[in-house]
């Protein structure tokens, strides 16, 4: 097929303009601007649970030391108690009053000793859950921005959609008018090249922007307007209209 209507060959640039946008539409939707904060945010979330984990892990086993330091102190309490019930009672033979009052001085340094390690115990166990309390709002600030950012990227993605669908219906009016050998002559160099159909511009492709030879230009001013001219650079068509500056 060497000739088609030239208002046909020119009816292709505005096939080609619609086809590029499309594209560009393709694009966007792959890059969107909210994608790269979107995934930064999976990835700091990911984090941010596992320390989470980690300090919660960590909290219930500062807990159940507390619980087995608790117990400790309160044995030591008793013992305390049955001693110095028993001292007050009297009952308490003169021979083993000194061992039972060193006994005592005994189980009150034990006693402090234990207290100390209570307080360092709930200092640990205060420290955990500050930082899981921390993990956990930071994670909600998150959840929060990736919310608002899944909405912008759903409402970007639905008027992207709309586009196509103009931009498609548009098209197929378009080709409903250029004859079909034509047509698919365009799409067939289209699978290779994302120019398909080209302005010829003061001497230039406008499609790959390569001037043409002086000796092509003189032949293209020669052959008849229906004559189907490709580039011989990008192979599009090349279309001549009144901008053309022959
Ligand atoms: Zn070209």
């Amino acid at each position: 097929m060497a000739t088609a209507p030239a208002h046909a060959q020119a009816q292709l640039l505005d096939v080609q303009a619609l086809d590029t946008r499309l594209g560009q539409i393709v694009y966007a939707k792959a890059h969107l601007p909210q994608q790269e904060r979107l995934l930064q945010i999976a990835q700091e979330s990911e984090t941010l649970a596992d320390l989470l984990t980690a300090a919660k892990t960590n909290a219930s086993d500062i807990s159940r030391e507390q619980t087995r330091a608790d117990g400790d102190v309160q044995a030591v309490r008793q013992r305390i108690e049955k001693d110095e019930k028993m001292l007050a009672s009297g009952a308490v033979p003169a021979k083993d009053l000194e061992a039972l009052q060193h006994e005592l001085q005994s189980l009150a340094r034990r006693q402090g000793e234990l207290e100390d390690i209570e307080l360092e115990i709930m200092e640990r166990l205060d420290e955990a859950t500050t930082a899981a309390s921390r993990y956990q709002a930071q994670l909600e600030v998150l959840a929060q921005e990736q919310g608002e950012l899944g909405s912008q990227v759903k409402a970007q993605l639905a008027t992207l959609a709309e586009e196509v669908t103009a931009v498609q219906a548009e098209r197929a009016q378009l080709v409903a008018q250029i004859p079909a050998d034509l047509m698919s002559l365009y799409e067939k160099i289209g699978q290779d090249n994302p120019t398909a159909a080209a302005l010829l511009q003061h001497g230039s492709c406008s499609g790959c922007r390569i001037a043409l030879p002086a000796t092509d230009l003189s032949h293209i001013r020669e052959v008849g307007p229906d004559e189907i001219i490709r580039c011989d650079n990008c192979r599009c068509i090349l279309v001549r209209t009144s901008h053309s500056g022959l």
